[in-house]
């Protein structure tokens, strides 16, 4: 099976992001990059590279719906007249908008985000959700957990790794155990967990640390020979890059736990100690927060820290 990695700009900090081709019968992107002018001219002339026009493009596997990987679907989707569009089901609460303010008000809100903060981050949102655009029901289809993407040559299984993203997913080639791992594994960096309200109950906030320590260890479980991230080089050590991850994030663990007093703070209180120098600034504030809430969930969860309800706001203590 010929998966071919496809290098296209983002405006954002992280830089390119990886779109893969998968040249073979029925044609198929893994991965769009973001609606701008310039990403979609950069796909356009590296699809013909390889002989290939957007009109040939049979079907759209998105990793996840967050705009640098999504941006462009519809628009290559309405030129390919037939291609069908895939997205985890966890993940259509981004497609209708990304960050739909009254549920992330509510959750930053209990993270005690104060008011002008959080209109701060609106504002930057707003910017970022032009990156995409919007699909309705009936514009994709559900990639499921264990399900098969057939081609001429062989399969593809989806697996649903939660973490980044409540509905990313992975693709796994078994025959060679290479692994497609959209945002969920890094070559350079160790992906941020975004908040996110629970899919199942949006009241709730998606408890993203402890799905993405459980799907570290699934994609493991496949021992890969060959892992593609969202952005940056080709993965040939997953092992090395697995076991970074898991120091990093235990390490973190115990500076969030440590942060934590026997009087209580809120979490966005733990962010500024965490974060001082990103904690005021436009995207970087929303990825710290996003950051921090995710330890103290599961620092919490795992029994380290306590948590009660004040005033509407969450107060977390030493147990
Ligand atoms: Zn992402």
């Amino acid at each position: 099976m010929k998966i071919i990695p496809l290098s296209v700009p983002t405006p954002f900090y992280v830089g390119d992001v990886n779109v893969y081709l998968i040249k073979e019968e029925p044609l198929t992107l893994v991965d769009t990059g973001p609606k701008t002018e310039k990403a979609k001219a950069v796909l356009r002339e590296k699809l013909r590279d390889n002989g290939v026009q957007f009109s040939d493009i049979c079907r759209i596997v998105l990793t996840h719906a967050h705009e640098d990987h999504c941006g462009l679907a519809k628009q290559i989707r309405d030129e390919a007249k037939s291609a069908e569009i895939f997205v985890h089901e966890w993940e259509t609460g981004h497609l209708f908008g990304r960050l739909q303010s009254e549920e992330h008000r509510r959750l930053l809100e209990k993270s005690s985000v104060p008011l002008q903060v959080f209109n701060e981050m609106r504002d930057v949102y707003l910017d970022i959700s032009l990156l995409t655009d919007v699909l309705s029901d009936g514009d994709f289809s559900f990639l499921s957990d264990e399900s098969e993407l057939e081609f001429a040559s062989g399969t593809l299984k989806v697996l649903h790794t939660p973490g980044h993203t409540p509905g990313s997913c992975s693709l796994v080639r078994e025959a060679n155990r290479t692994i497609i791992a959209g945002d969920t594994v890094l070559k350079r960096i160790t992906p941020n967990p975004i908040i996110s309200p629970d899919p199942v109950n949006s009241e709730k906030r998606f408890k993203s640390l402890a799905e993405y320590l459980v799907s570290l260890a699934k994609i493991r479980s496949y021992a890969p020979t060959l892992v593609y991230g969202g952005h940056g080089e080709p993965i040939y050590d997953y092992e090395e890059i697995f076991n970074r991850y898991v120091r990093e994030i235990d390490e973190r663990q115990r500076n969030v736990v440590a942060l934590v007093s026997a009087e209580g703070v809120t979490a966005y209180e733990t962010a500024r100690k965490l974060f001082p120098n990103a904690i005021d600034k436009d995207v970087h504030r929303f990825l710290a927060i996003s950051e921090t809430v995710a330890h103290l969930d599961y620092a919490e969860q795992t029994g380290k820290i306590a948590v009660e309800m004040k005033d509407g706001s969450e107060f977390y203590r030493k147990n």
